[in-house]
């Protein structure tokens, strides 16, 4: 089948089959509908508006829910299953369990920022060691009401794992796809639950290619991050829910996130008006900042040139699970960072490592490369006065210091090595 029937979705009430997957219950959510125009087709494997081509999003008629319902809910992300596309009872079906990761307040952090309040919500203790955890699980949920056959992804690192343990815990056919010169720990972290790990000779954007045609081409294929997009991408509003409800069901004045495809970003957004909507938080300002590497940093180019249209580039960071040169959500996180008064920031890689040391130093979390992109990030936004140091502040890491190990490695080490004598130690200079 080509691309473009592919892309194709059909009308609500059409129940014919796409690709081998059926249309199924998904909770409280009604239908896709277009971003842009607002067409709306059937909850199934669609992604894509049939009328202009448009990103597909899920919408719901929420029932009145409570602070006390969901606190009532499992310490995971399915204590919000009512806010998401799943079915009633998501607890029952195999996942990994991800979310209600620690907010931990950043005091030490703040003060050599010269921050007032500062909160990092921590997603690297996911099951996966990454966010990508809470996406998966939707996407699995979603595969699984689809019948699917096989649970796939395109991924720059952290997404393979994610899928990778959430296919064997599930007992489901999995396939994922990396570009072939990704961090070897982020390799190996696949392969121990799949046979199917495979590494492609390109980018990450030649990957996601490449999913796209094997969508088309096969039947029963679920891609967590292509045609069951939608349900995927709405996972991401459960760090958007945990950090209010950890904050004493309150929205925070600023959020750092950093931007790959952009998606996490404008969840967080979507969460904080859906909390809005539901009288579940006092509505009020905030602002939401992007955090980009500068080696991959589309989004940022165009914030800073004032453009509407994000054009591609082609990465070189050392921060690959950023590395997106073609971001499907660029434009909607540059709307969501303009329009609450944010900003979008890029850092050179030098400045992530720092960032990875900054993080690791004053609060003792070891994060990854994409963490260290948004702490530098955090940083440059004081430095420049983008950012008001007098308001609560929320920084999102993302992923685990352990997969990417070879960014610092040469960076810290041993500050001595003696002999096992006090003598020696005396004499090391270490103290
Ligand atoms: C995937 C990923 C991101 C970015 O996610 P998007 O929703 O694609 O913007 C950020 N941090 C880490 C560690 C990731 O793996
Ligand atoms: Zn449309």
């Amino acid at each position: 089948m080509s691309t473009a029937t592919d892309t194709s979705a059909p009308t609500p009430g059409d129940t014919a089959p796409d690709h081998g997957l059926r249309e199924g219950a998904f909770g409280n959510a009604t239908a896709l509908a277009c971003r842009e125009c607002g067409h709306q087709v059937a909850l199934g494997p669609y992604y894509a508006c049939p009328e202009c081509f448009g990103p597909l999003e899920v919408h719901y008629a929420f029932p009145a829910v409570t602070r006390e319902e969901i606190a009532a809910g499992p310490r995971n992300i399915w204590r919000y299953k009512a806010l998401l596309p799943v079915p009633d009872d998501i607890e029952q079906s195999p996942n990994t369990e991800p979310g209600f990761t620690r907010l931990l307040r950043a005091d030490n952090l703040a003060a050599q920022l010269g921050l007032t309040r500062l909160w990092v919500k921590d997603d690297s203790t996911n099951p996966t060691n990454s966010f990508k955890d809470r996406v998966v699980a939707c996407a699995l949920s979603a595969a699984i009401e689809l019948k699917a056959q096989v649970f796939a992804c395109p991924s720059t690192g952290n997404l393979a794992n994610a899928v990778a343990a959430a296919g064997a815990r599930a007992g489901i056919k999995t396939v994922v796809f990396i570009p072939a010169d990704l961090e070897k720990p982020k390799q190996v972290n696949s392969a121990v639950y799949t046979d199917r790990l495979v590494a492609v000779n390109g980018n990450y954007d030649d990957v996601n290619r490449l999913a796209s045609e094997i969508a088309g081409e096969e039947e029963g294929w679920a891609f967590v991050n292509v045609n069951v997009r939608p349900f995927y991408a709405e996972g991401s509003k459960t760090l958007g829910y945990e950090i209010a409800e950890q904050l004493g069901w309150r929205l925070p004045d600023q959020v750092v996130i950093p931007v790959a495809s952009g998606s996490q970003l404008t969840k967080v957004d979507k969460a904080f008006k859906e909390l809005v909507q539901l009288g579940l938080v006092e509505d009020k300002p905030y602002k939401i900042f992007g955090a980009q590497a500068t080696g991959c940093s589309p989004v940022s180019a165009a914030y800073k040139q004032g453009h509407d249209v994000v054009r591609p580039v082609k990465p070189d960071t050392i921060a690959k699970s950023l590395a997106i040169g073609n971001p499907a959500d660029g434009p909607y996180v540059l709307d969501i960072c303009r329009a609450s008064g944010g900003a979008v920031e890029d850092v050179s890689d030098d400045e992530v490592r720092e960032g990875i040391l900054l993080l690791a130093r004053t609060e003792g979390i070891f994060t990854e490369t994409a963490g260290g992109t948004t702490t530098a990030v955090l940083k440059k936004l004081v430095e420049t006065g983008q950012l008001d140091t007098s308001l609560e502040t929320v920084i999102i890491n993302t992923g685990m210091g352990l997969k990417t190990l070879d960014a610092i490695s040469d960076r810290v080490g041993p500050a001595a090595t003696i002999d096992p004598s006090y003598a020696a130690f005396t004499g090391s200079g270490v103290l």
